[in-house]
């Protein structure tokens, strides 16, 4: 951790009162079940394997739940705090029963089923419709539709079992009474343009659907917007320009005065640079970024700049800091940075890229990528909870406890130790009680502020 950072950390511990008493649990309120790890082990190699051309995260390497042997009276206090608290994860991706996946947990399972949904006394998760880059013609619009359409009715299924107990939230409101009931809520967010083609009515649609949650890029610009991760395209062995449209194209902006219009949430996460800054000069409602880490202690394009978490928390709207190792590490180690070129170097691809594993679909020698993937990832490996609470409290200190939340990315590479899933949620919980936040705190940044801007979103668009 860089000097000066830590110094910021102890200025923020001495700011917040640190509190150790207990809230009063309310158990009727909230479901709590009992996970049992069904451990049958999803190789990572064998998971590596899978990587193709369209992979936009590199593996998950999550490890196995860790617990603390000590169980201490704060640890205690962290319980009551974390089911006192509506938890909310504000970006996961689909899993769809049956539908082979590298991005699932260890045993196999969504990282954000519902039964670790329980473990981790979690109340809500935005479960985003999400595509990849892939061919701007028709061909390619519609095979992502279809891709999109199949992952919604898949949430739809999810929350129309009885025997899941969750909901389809539309609402705030919908949130917190489902969390009321005992059952848990799920958000419908999209996330890539590209699944509109070029068609903006088309998210009138989604939000009929029940969508809420509107992100416009992906990894790749689309006809809407520039992303802040342009693609390699490997079939005409080029890389897209670093900006497409400058931003926002002409669609992009009736796209957002269409969600405000609908009183949907406009999510800025993976957009560009200057496509955010766009997003935030034109939105009539706050914003959120549903999962986006600090660009100044993670030197990669898809985290956000000052000047983007200055104009977010400016417009009263939230930054959800994502457990994903990637966008994580501490990008001031220049001897990690060094260890991370020589990888890329030893692999052939170009080296000048913070974020360690972009850019791997390029190496075509299967044993080669492999190789690649592995090593980064032993890099990383230390990576753990306390970066997350790092970059969390940077924001805080920058823009304030009302500005920041809790966007996972699971079942998309995300995970750490100690947070391999939504079961070890309660892990935050402790660290952020360790690191000084108080209950009032955490409340706000596990659901509190996410559901703020939800309201006011829907505010607008009335
Ligand atoms: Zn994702």
């Amino acid at each position: 951790m860089p000097t000066a950072f830590k110094e910021a950390r102890l200025k923020l511990q001495q700011r917040l009162s640190y509190t150790s008493t207990p809230r009063a649990i309310n158990d009727s309120t909230h479901a709590r079940g009992v996970f049992v790890t069904r451990a049958f082990v999803l190789a990572f190699l064998a998971a590596l394997i899978g990587c193709s051309l369209a992979c936009s995260h590199e593996m998950g390497s999550a490890s196995g739940p860790t617990s603390k042997s000590n169980e201490s009276a704060d640890s205690k206090s962290a319980e009551a705090i974390h089911q006192n608290a509506l938890v909310l994860d504000a970006h996961a991706d689909i899993e769809i029963p049956g539908r082979e996946s590298r991005y699932v947990g260890e045993d196999g399972l969504s990282q954000v089923s519902p039964e670790k949904m329980r473990a981790g006394g979690v109340d809500a998760v935005v479960m985003s419709i999400s595509v990849g880059p892939g061919p701007r013609d028709q061909a390619g619009y519609a095979a992502a539709r279809a891709r999109a359409d199949e992952e919604l009715a898949a949430v739809i299924a999810m929350t129309n079992d009885p025997s899941q107990t969750l909901v389809l939230a539309l609402t705030a409101d919908d949130v917190t009474n489902a969390a009321a009931a005992g059952k848990g809520a799920l958000i419908l967010g999209l996330q890539n343009a590209r699944i509109l083609g070029r068609d903006v009515s088309a998210i009138d649609t989604f939000y009929a659907a029940g969508v809420r949650v509107f992100a416009l890029t992906h990894l790749g610009h689309n006809d809407f917007a520039d992303s802040s991760r342009p693609v390699y395209l490997g079939d005409i062995n080029a890389h897209e320009p670093e900006q497409e449209h400058g931003g926002l194209s002409e669609l992009g902006v009736q796209a957002i005065e269409r969600i405000n219009a609908l009183g949907g949430l406009v999510d800025v996460s993976q957009l560009s640079k200057a496509a955010t800054l766009q997003v935030l000069a034109l939105s009539t409602a706050p914003v959120i970024a549903s999962h986006s880490n600090v660009r100044q202690l993670t030197d990669v394009t898809r985290n956000l700049s000052d000047e983007e978490i200055d104009q977010i928390g400016a417009k009263g709207g939230v930054i959800h800091v994502a457990p994903f190792k990637a966008y994580l590490f501490d990008s001031s180690d220049d001897a990690l940075i060094e260890r991370i070129r020589a990888a890329r170097k030893t692999a052939g691809i170009q080296e000048d890229y913070y974020y360690p594993f972009e850019l791997y679909w390029e190496i075509k020698d299967t044993t080669v990528q492999m190789k690649f993937l592995r090593s980064v990832s032993a890099l990383l490996s230390s990576v753990n909870v306390e970066d997350l609470i790092n970059h969390i409290d940077y924001l805080v200190q920058r823009i304030g406890i009302d500005h920041v939340g809790i966007g996972t990315d699971f079942n998309h590479g995300s995970g750490l130790p100690g947070y391999a899933d939504a079961s070890e949620s309660l892990n935050v919980t402790k660290a952020l009680l360790e690191s000084g936040y108080r209950p009032e705190d955490i409340e706000k940044i596990w659901g509190g502020n996410f559901l703020r801007v939800f309201r006011a979103a829907q505010e607008v668009g009335l």
